[in-house]
């Protein structure tokens, strides 16, 4: 997971800090030179984190936190409040005209950015909100992207207007925005070509549409494991066509996260959204205080819970919290539990987002946990799976022998169910559709 190795370092910095009780002027600047360390390990533009240090430092001596009670934590929450204004403060949402008029998108990005993949995402996003997209293939030159558009539009349920490969982009775009209209469609979003590199004829391309088509949003995608190259592109690209917001992709992998830490300060630009899977489904918005919190290792509770909203399907949310209520909780709904957490985005992800599990990097828990289980679940006949008490010794053997597992590991997932059943049955009072719930913790 993107970070796990900065906020590794910055919990240290941290402990020693607060394990110091009275700090002075030096052990504050000792500690910041380590944060500088990490943020430059961690591929943070080197300006970036110059200033960054340099406030903290300032705010630090003048806000007299030296002389307060907890100084080692007034420093965390300078850290804190700092990387929330280095990443833009507010969340920026994109910016699209009332219903009743057609909004337009134009993506940009280098080729393998994830621009395709990231405007059906988008799309999905727009229509969970009510709008009505259409998605326009307007790469020319590889016939594999109009494809791969096409098979995400459908998947998002979005249509798809395709002109081929003969026509060119700007013309496509016109074409499209007139479909739109002609069929009460009201979010145009324009998946452009990528090239390899920054290429003149790629920026042509894209000025010559923003010249003759109104558009409302230019967003760009860019790959955070590219680290500081991201941040280049979205120099370059801000430069040559004006782009009003960043899409960050790849955040779920091995980045080291450089890049969400300095486009922001670098080119003035906001991050929108944050890439974080392969799905169509994986597309946060970004909010640059939780991001803080994430970084910090505070966790961040909302989005699991936003998380949880949207991917639980909510009638089966009612139906077992009626079970767990009456503790009829067996293995079936064991099952269908595991593929909910799966949709989640698997436990590593779930972890990552828990406060106080800023998890080593070399720690890794495997979604393989399930298959375990699950091949213990699918031994049981359904009688079992319904109703767990029968299962004895002998069927327990069985299981076991089907399973392909040692009886020790049936054995303990018994004792789990025990326990998960005892802990829902407990947890019950607590959930059920109380809506969303918003506001800082
Ligand atoms: P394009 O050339 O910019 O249109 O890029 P694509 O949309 O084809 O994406 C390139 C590859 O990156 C594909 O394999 C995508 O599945 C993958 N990808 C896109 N976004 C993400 C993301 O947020 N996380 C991960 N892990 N992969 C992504």
């Amino acid at each position: 997971m993107a970070f796990d190795s900065l906020t590794e370092k910055l919990q240290n910095v941290f402990k020693n800090l607060r394990s110091k009780g009275r700090l002075t002027e030096e052990d504050v600047k000792a500690a910041l030179k380590e944060v500088k360390m990490a943020l430059l390990e961690a591929d943070v533009n080197f300006k970036v984190v110059k200033n960054f240090v340099k406030t903290v430092q300032e705010r630090a001596v003048g806000q007299d936190v030296l002389n307060s009670l907890t100084p080692g934590q007034m420093v965390v929450k300078l850290v804190n409040e700092e990387l929330v204004t280095l990443m833009g403060s507010d969340t920026t949402e994109i910016a699209l005209k009332p219903s009743s008029e057609i909004s337009v998108i134009l993506m940009c990005g280098l080729q393998g950015a994830g621009k395709t993949t990231t405007t059906a995402k988008i799309a999905g996003k727009l229509k969970k909100k009510g709008r009505r997209p259409l998605l326009a293939a307007c790469d020319i030159y590889r016939p594999a992207a109009i494809e791969q558009l096409q098979k995400n539009g459908e998947k998002q349920g979005v249509e798809v207007f395709t002109m081929g490969t003969n026509h060119k982009p700007v013309d496509i775009a016109k074409a499209a925005i007139e479909h739109a209209s002609k069929n009460n469609l009201n979010v145009v979003i324009l998946d452009t070509a990528g090239r390899l590199h920054i290429d003149e004829d790629m920026m042509a391309e894209l000025q010559e549409i923003k010249e003759n088509v109104e558009i409302d949003d230019t967003i760009l995608v860019v790959d955070a494991m590219t680290g500081q190259d991201a941040v280049n592109v979205a120099t370059t690209f801000n430069e040559k066509i004006g782009v009003d917001g960043v899409i960050l992709t790849k955040l779920d992998g091995d980045t080291r996260g450089g890049a969400a830490l300095s486009i922001r300060a670098v080119t003035g630009k906001p991050i929108l959204y944050v890439g974080m899977g392969e799905k169509l489904s994986d597309l946060e918005q970004f909010y640059p205080d939780r991001m803080a919190s994430r970084i910090l290792g505070m966790g961040d509770v909302l989005t699991l819970i936003e998380k949880a909203e949207a991917e639980i399907d909510q009638d089966k949310a009612k139906e077992m919290e009626r079970k767990f209520r009456k503790a009829e909780f067996d293995f079936n709904d064991f099952l269908d539990q595991m593929a909910q957490m799966k949709k989640m985005g698997g436990i590593q992800s779930i972890l990552s987002m828990l406060p106080g599990m800023g998890l080593p990097t070399d720690l890794e828990i495997d979604d393989n946990i399930f298959k375990g289980i699950e091949a213990i679940i699918y031994s049981m006949t359904p009688e079992e799976r319904g109703n767990p008490a029968i299962i004895n010794p002998s069927r327990k053997r069985r299981i076991a022998k089907g399973a392909g597992v040692n009886i020790a590991e049936v054995n303990k997932l018994m004792k789990q169910y025990e326990q998960s059943k005892k802990m829902m049955k407990q947890m019950s009072g607590m959930m059920g559709g109380k809506g969303k719930k918003k506001g800082k913790f």
